[in-house]
């Protein structure tokens, strides 16, 4: 067998594989098994886009390559999209390159602009494909710890002067996975100067933007004034709209680094179905998408109400997130993440995920993703009251 490559030799375990391990074994042994590991919508992508989408598959225009620089109609609806929710102007033609997947646009910047030497400033705990995308390019993370005591934002003015010299990319993502952070204007006003200040591009994953509760609304990035001269915005109708298996997403913002982005892309890639593309032009833009994103904030809201209220009967003393669909806890005294998350498998079949999977600044802490219905959660959380105790 010919050896792989170091760099994946090099990868950690994928964190969901020891999971499913488990998952089998307590399955097994049958017992009824609750996921709320990992975060995928369990509903459904809106009638009226798969309507589009069936009409556009019969179409032969959309069977060739689409445009290597995506479909302007989708562009044309990220940028008014942009408009009436962030009341933010793009320019369609330069600052928005569709994606294949945001996460595939997250994984592949690290190729348009790090070298090996540099640096990438990285959020611990943290979605894993800013650190990996780095590993990938050859550069280097500094892990910036995301620590409860600041509202998990990372601490930029300790990040120490060598490394500065060094960094290349920061990467935030607010509202935040996994732990359910938000970020305010001042935050985000902060990273824009800190940016301009050591030349530094910002990438904001802001996957989770549509997910909030109690009217809250989560900024774009460049919303801040300034912010594209410095920064990109990864975004996606994966979460908003229930569409992580159609794979598409986008990036906006500067429009040099989504040039340089997109050089590298049409080296690897040759976009995607154009009929996916304008499934997503349906989505950004259709007049029931408002209400659409309504509801599903609702259906979110009312699940965060159920966890939440169940892990205060138990006795956890955490505030309920603003945004995403996550709760981030920390675990009982005397477990580490991993031990943790086992014993809850083992004996109730609730799946959560350990917090040390995001990062060595995880460790202590579990993620409950809300993507099962009430009933279910309601279920999990009695189970769990009977397990654990403090
Ligand atoms: C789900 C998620 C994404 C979205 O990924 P897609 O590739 O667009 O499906 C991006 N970032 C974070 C932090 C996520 O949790």
């Amino acid at each position: 067998m010919i050896e792989p490559a170091d760099r994946i030799k090099q990868l950690p375990p994928y964190l969901f594989v020891e999971i499913d391990r488990k998952i089998r074994e307590v399955r097994e042994k049958g017992m009824d098994v609750i996921k709320l590991g990992i975060g995928d919508p369990d509903t459904s992508t809106p009638e009226y886009v798969i309507e589009r989408m069936v009409q556009e598959v019969r179409d032969p225009k959309n069977h060739s390559y689409p445009p290597d620089e995506g479909l302007h109609d989708f562009k044309e609806a990220v940028a008014q999209y942009y408009r009436e929710r962030h009341n933010v102007k793009l320019d369609p033609g330069a600052e928005v390159l569709p994606l294949i997947g945001s996460k595939e646009g997250i994984a592949h910047v690290h190729f348009a602009f790090v070298n090996p030497g540099d640096i990438n400033l990285v959020p611990d705990p943290g979605y894993p494909v800013y650190g990996i995308g780095t590993l990938f390019a050859g550069g280097e993370s500094y892990r910036m710890p995301l620590r409860e005591e600041n509202d998990y934002f990372p601490d930029l003015e300790g990040i120490p002067e060598e490394v500065l010299e060094k960094a290349k990319l920061l990467f935030i993502n607010y509202p935040n996975n996994p732990t359910g952070a938000v970020a305010t204007p001042e935050f985000l006003e902060r990273v824009v100067a800190f940016a301009r200040k050591n030349n530094i591009l910002i990438c904001h994953d802001a996957a989770y933007s549509e997910l909030a509760f109690d009217g809250f609304r989560p900024m774009s990035l460049l919303e801040v004034e300034g912010a594209r001269d410095v920064g990109i915005e990864f975004n996606s109708l994966s979460k908003t709209f229930n569409m992580t298996g159609w794979r598409i997403g986008y990036a906006v913002g500067n429009g040099e680094a989504l040039e340089a982005l997109s050089r590298f892309k049409t080296n690897i890639d040759s976009g995607f179905f154009q009929a996916v593309q304008y499934a997503g032009v349906e989505a950004l833009t259709n007049p029931r998408r408002d209400s659409f994103i309504e509801e599903l904030q609702h259906l979110y809201q009312e699940r965060r109400d159920v966890v939440a209220d169940g892990l205060k009967k138990m006795g956890w003393n955490i505030s309920p997130p603003k945004a995403s669909f996550y709760f981030w806890a920390p675990v009982p005294e005397g477990y580490t993440s991993q031990s943790f998350v086992s014993k809850v498998l083992e004996e109730t079949g609730v799946v959560v995920t350990p917090g040390s999977g995001f990062g060595k600044y995880g460790e202590g802490y579990f993620r409950i993703a809300l993507t099962v219905e009430v009933s279910r959660l309601k279920e999990a959380m009695s189970r769990l009251g009977e397990a654990i105790s403090f």
